[in-house]
């Protein structure tokens, strides 16, 4: 089983957790630009992680076998901040590196309008840099919250086939499911969609652009839980190359629309290590 996790944050995880990984068919990843728990005060401390988005953690997952590519954004809750704003005047720079293959997360947190503005003005920044974007959805009152991204979505131009929902449910998919928008659904260990959840999604709603991702970061989470989602699609009848299409082609069909999808040599031999312990670099 190939996998292609298309979003989880790895910055939060354990070189453990990048063998585990690597060893359970996940390939490449992911990781979308998000906040950290503690709030930044400023516009280094955003451009310093961003770089190690583009730079340091690409390199790490390298060391373990996994290609790695990110997408870089203001995220919902911290555009609230006025320190924070500002960010959306460096992001251009990022948004035309190599590595990175989508503007986001971006979206709402709590929907207000410092949020309305934030991800406007980003959904014209993916518009003018030509990438897909990556919308993430309340965790709160998530049926509005939804509908109220799809509105600005629709508003913003970009076309529907280059964003994804993310974080959808039973519920919010119905709300998605014609709009030619992606499918995005989190899978989580004890809360919100588990895999057996998100098989009868599938069955009810097809394959055709869903997407299925841990969004594993510094909370509770597996980043695991894309090859149960696969094994748990086997168990009910799908074949091998509907898990296929929904672990990796579908992932390389949407952010391989940003053109900088780079999947070469993905199946050649694994690196060899120095020791048992990752390369410093410089350090
Ligand atoms: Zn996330």
């Amino acid at each position: 089983m190939r996998i292609f996790d298309p979003h989880i944050h790895m910055t939060s995880r354990t070189t453990e957790d990048y063998e585990r990984m690597a060893a359970a068919g996940v390939k490449a990843v992911v990781e979308p630009a998000f906040w950290l728990g503690q709030p930044r005060t400023n516009v280094g401390s955003f451009t310093d992680y961003f770089d190690s988005l583009v730079g340091w953690e690409p390199f790490r997952a390298g060391q373990f076998g996994v290609r790695y590519h990110a997408t870089v954004a203001l995220n919902p809750k911290e555009a609230n901040d006025p320190r924070c704003r500002p960010v959306l005047d460096v992001l251009p720079r990022y948004l035309d590196k190599d590595g990175v293959v989508a503007v986001g997360e971006i979206g709402y947190d709590s929907m207000t309008p410092e949020e309305d503005a934030a991800f406007a003005a980003q959904l014209a920044l993916a518009v003018a840099h030509d990438l897909p974007a990556l919308v993430h959805t309340p965790h709160r009152d998530k049926a509005r919250g939804v509908e109220r991204s799809l509105a600005v979505v629709a508003e913003s131009g970009i076309e529907p086939g280059r964003v994804v929902i993310d974080h959808l449910n039973e519920v919010t998919v119905q709300l998605v499911r014609d709009t030619g928008c992606w499918l995005g659904f989190s899978i989580y260990p004890d809360t919100k969609v588990s895999p057996p959840r998100l098989v009868e999604v599938l069955k009810a709603y097809g394959t055709e652009r869903v997407l299925v991702n841990s969004a594993a970061d510094w909370g509770r989470s597996d980043p695991l839980l894309t090859r149960a989602t696969g094994e748990a699609m086997l168990l009910a009848g799908f074949t091998d190359d509907d898990v296929d299409r929904v672990l990796w082609r579908n992932p390389v069909e949407f952010y391989g629309q940003s053109g900088r999808l780079d999947l070469s040599d993905i199946d050649a031999p694994e690196p060899t290590f120095a020791g048992n312990s990752i390369l410093r670099g410089g350090g």
